[in-house]
């Protein structure tokens, strides 16, 4: 071997085909001094399925990757991507992340993943998205998926946070979804959302395992309790949240699906601890 084809050996070794990739950020919008949202370039081979989630982050001082788990809030057939994001004032990541601006360089995992998927679920007539927090995140993404309404006669979908301010983005988001060019049309009298507040007034109030437990969630919506023949659930929050409402989903007959064995409801949590 040459020593010109040696030392293109030794350097194409060095490349590792899992390193996250660099994209720039197009576009942030903060909510409250704990959320805000960004949107980054998506590189023509990243693949993914509306809900999963992916590494993200931002090079660390010594050069190296800091990157955490973040859920995908754009549908898959997005040009761009979008993320909703928690601001821990002294939090590693987003300690940094919530300073960006269009034009900053955001890293992005090679491998897309996650249990909040449709092929995880069995068919059904109505589908559940239980979410609090940043747990709407994923939801973001499958309330833009026309699969979603192709799949589903009914969509409901639930965000429960502590304060009003923290349930813009969802509310917005539904909102504007009506005159989406894509799905406008399928989500009309199809989707719906239900935010609760459990620290300050609202429309409705309380966690949502209670709303659900005592039955006011189902009064409020005008529908039948849970039913495992025609419902099916998400849920994503944090841990606590995660398995209380799956228990409540157990109760009424419901079982939990995964990517190698679709049931009638998956789970998974918004942040680790
Ligand atoms: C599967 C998965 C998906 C995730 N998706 C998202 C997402 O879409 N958006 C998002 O903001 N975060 C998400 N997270 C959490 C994310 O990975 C980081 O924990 C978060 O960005 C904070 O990073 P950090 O380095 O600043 O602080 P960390 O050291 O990671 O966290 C510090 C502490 O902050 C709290 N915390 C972390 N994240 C959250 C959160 N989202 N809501 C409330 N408290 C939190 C926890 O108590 C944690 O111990 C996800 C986590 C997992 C496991």
């Amino acid at each position: 071997m040459s020593a010109d084809a040696t030392g293109a050996a030794a350097g194409a070794a060095r490349v590792n085909p899992n390193a996250p990739t660099e994209e720039t950020v197009l576009a942030v919008e903060h909510y409250t001094d704990r959320l805000f949202r960004f949107r980054i370039t998506r590189p023509r081979s990243f693949r993914f399925r509306s809900g999963e989630f992916v590494m993200i982050g931002l090079p660390k001082e010594d050069g190296r990757p800091l990157l955490r788990a973040y859920s995908i809030a754009s549908p898959a057939w997005d040009d761009e991507l979008e993320f909703y994001s928690i601001k821990v004032p002294d939090g590693p990541l987003t300690s940094r992340l919530c300073h960006i601006k269009p034009g900053d360089k955001v890293l992005l995992g090679k491998k897309p993943t996650g249990t909040l998927v449709l092929d995880a679920l069995l068919p059904g007539k109505r589908l559940y998205m239980f979410s609090t927090g940043t747990g709407f995140a994923p939801f973001a993404s499958l309330v833009r998926d026309p699969e979603t309404y192709e799949r589903y006669d009914e969509v409901i979908v639930t965000h429960t946070c502590r304060e009003a301010a923290e349930l813009t983005y969802s509310r917005n988001l539904v909102a504007d979804l009506i005159n989406d060019p894509l799905v406008g049309e399928m989500v009309e009298g199809k989707l719906r959302l239900y935010t609760s507040c459990t620290r300050e007034p609202h429309d409705h109030q309380g966690r949502i395992t209670d709303l659900i437990e005592s039955g006011k969630l189902f009064e409020d919506l005008g529908v039948k309790p849970l039913n495992p023949a025609t419902d099916r659930g998400m849920i994503c929050g944090s841990m606590e949240m995660i398995q209380d409402t799956k228990a409540l989903m157990i109760k009424a007959g419901l079982t939990e699906g995964s990517n190698a064995s679709p049931a009638e409801f998956v789970i998974e949590k918004a942040f680790a601890g």
